[in-house]
């Protein structure tokens, strides 16, 4: 039994812009909380320039924004380790008055009255073969990281969202050339994205779009070669010479230690109301481990100040009923 005295007051689970600002507000709240930030580099950290977060007229690097917001929750005593959360579980007080949460994270156990989940999401993957073989070796998930490795080389985008414009606008810069690959014949990406990528296209021949193409294997000896693709209108299967291979079709969330114990959308998503709360009371989640919709650092930024401010509420409720 964890005496009263080790109870945390909030946990939050995460190292995005979501966890930093939910770490932000509680710290300021006087709540102590404690981040477990995770091994996997959040979405911003791995971005260039963000030219839509409000406050930065041009710009900011992603890298910076995450580094400074963390900055900004520690010098209010926000604590971090970083450590993956391996589970999640749901305990009692020791007199039995509500509910206290019990996170697991390399090797020790954390108990908590509230919880933030800021878990985020990661990049999806094709399941085609030569995609776990040839990853890191050609393969990768962020043409932001790698695109200097592949200076003068031929390189392949798959998406057609923001994601893909970026990657492809990140590989213009070094490779030789860039194939963006998309399964349909419009892009999802928003039109400023789009546009850069279609004006660039219409200017050189450096950009290849291939519509309404499907990837089906990824080919190599000890790194990326060739990629066999598909086009699902005419059927016709070619084979594409490539040294790198970038996927950008989207991102999974990260809910694997709360399946069962908190309610998800068929998808994985983390189901909250308009008060960032989930089914559990007291745990709350923020980002875009609850948001299939926008997805975006400013909504993220939102949604991680809501969660904070709805935990330090409950906590204030605990301590009115004398249940804290
Ligand atoms: P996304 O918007 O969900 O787009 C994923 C793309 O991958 C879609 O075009 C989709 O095709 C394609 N796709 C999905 N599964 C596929 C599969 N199995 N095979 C082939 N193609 C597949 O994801 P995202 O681009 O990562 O963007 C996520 C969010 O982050 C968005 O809200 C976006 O606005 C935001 N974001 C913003 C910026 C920016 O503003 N600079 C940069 C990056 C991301 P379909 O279109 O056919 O579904």
């Amino acid at each position: 039994m964890v005496k009263d005295s080790e109870i945390l007051n909030v946990i939050i689970i995460g190292g995005g812009i979501a966890a930093h600002t939910a770490a932000l507000y509680t710290a300021r709240a006087d709540l102590n909380p404690f981040v477990i930030a995770g091994y996997e580099p959040d979405q911003l950290s791995l971005t260039t320039i963000v030219e839509n977060f409000p406050g930065f007229e041009h710009g900011i690097n992603g890298p910076d924004l995450i580094e400074n917001a963390k900055k900004q929750a520690q010098k209010f005593g926000a604590k971090y380790i970083q450590e993956n959360a391996d589970s999640f579980n749901i305990t009692k007080s020791s007199d039995k008055k509500n509910d206290l949460f019990e996170i697991e994270a390399g090797g020790k156990k954390y108990v908590s009255r509230t919880v933030i989940i800021c878990t985020g999401a990661s990049a999806r993957k094709l399941g085609i073969p030569g995609e776990d073989k040839f990853f890191g070796r050609g393969v990768s998930t962020c043409a932001v990281c790698d695109a200097a490795l592949y200076k003068n080389k031929i390189t392949i985008v798959v998406g057609g969202g923001d994601s893909a414009m970026e990657e492809t606008l990140a590989l213009y810069k070094f490779a030789k050339k860039v194939y963006l690959i998309h399964r349909r014949d419009e892009f999802r990406a928003s039109k400023i994205m789009q546009d850069r990528i279609l004006n660039l296209n219409k200017k050189n021949d450096k950009i290849k779009i291939i519509w309404d193409t499907e990837v089906l294997e990824i080919l190599g000896d000890k790194t990326v070669k060739s990629v066999k693709i598909k086009n699902i209108k005419t059927n016709k299967i070619s084979e594409i010479e490539a040294d790198g291979f970038f996927l950008a079709i989207g991102h999974n969330p990260n809910t694997i230690i709360f399946k069962n114990k908190i309610k998800l959308d068929k998808e994985g998503y983390i189901l909250t109301d308009k008060l960032s709360k989930t089914s559990i009371t007291g745990v709350y989640a923020a980002g875009d481990v609850q948001d299939p919709v926008f997805k975006q650092a400013v909504t993220s930024a939102g949604a991680g100040c809501q969660a904070a401010i709805q935990a330090e509420r409950y906590i204030e409720h605990l301590k009115a009923e004398d249940r804290y």
